[in-house]
C-alpha cells in the first residue's frame, strides 16, 4: 500500500462554535462545511489547507468516542488520517503485517469518504485513519 498524503488531522474540541474563530480569525482559514456524523456521535467542521483538511470534532454525546477522549485527555489532536488509493486492500495489508485494526471493514465517514481506523496500540500511540475518496 501507499499513503498518498495527509488527508486530514482530526482535532477534538469541546465546542465548534468556540473553536472555529481561532482557525478563521487567527489562521485565516475558512470553515467550508459543518456536518454531523451520527454513527460517530460527532459534529465536524472542516477547513482546507493545501491538500490537507483540518477536521474539528465536537461530541454530540458524552459517551461517544470524542466525548470520552476529551474527558480523559482534554481538547487536542485526536487522529491523523492518510489518504490511500484502495482502502479495503490497505486495511487488509496492514492487518496482515500485524497492525491491530479498529475497523476491519471500511465504513462511511464525513464528506462521503470511505474510512477505517487503526488501533493506536499498533501505531506508536497515534490513532490513525485511512480514507479513500471513491467519488473522485
Ligand atoms: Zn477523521
Amino acid at each position: 500500500m501507499e499513503a498518498t498524503h495527509i488527508e486530514h488531522i482530526g482535532i477534538a474540541v469541546k465546542s465548534l462554535k468556540d473553536s472555529i474563530p481561532y482557525y478563521e480569525n487567527i489562521l485565516g482559514l475558512k470553515c467550508y462545511a459543518i456536518e454531523e456524523v451520527k454513527d460517530q456521535k460527532v459534529k465536524t467542521a472542516f477547513f482546507k489547507i493545501g491538500q490537507t483538511k483540518i477536521e474539528l470534532l465536537e461530541s454530540t454525546d458524552p459517551e461517544g468516542p470524542i466525548g470520552k477522549f476529551i474527558e480523559k485527555k482534554g481538547e487536542g489532536i485526536h487522529h491523523l488520517a492518510f489518504a490511500v488509493n484502495n482502502i479495503e486492500s490497505a486495511l487488509k495489508e496492514v492487518e496482515e503485517k500485524g497492525i491491530r485494526l479498529i475497523d476491519k471493514q471500511a465504513r462511511k465517514g464525513a464528506e462521503g469518504l470511505e474510512i477505517g481506523f487503526l488501533h493506536p496500540k499498533s501505531t506508536g500511540g497515534v490513532l490513525t485513519e485511512f480514507c479513500e475518496d471513491k467519488n473522485k
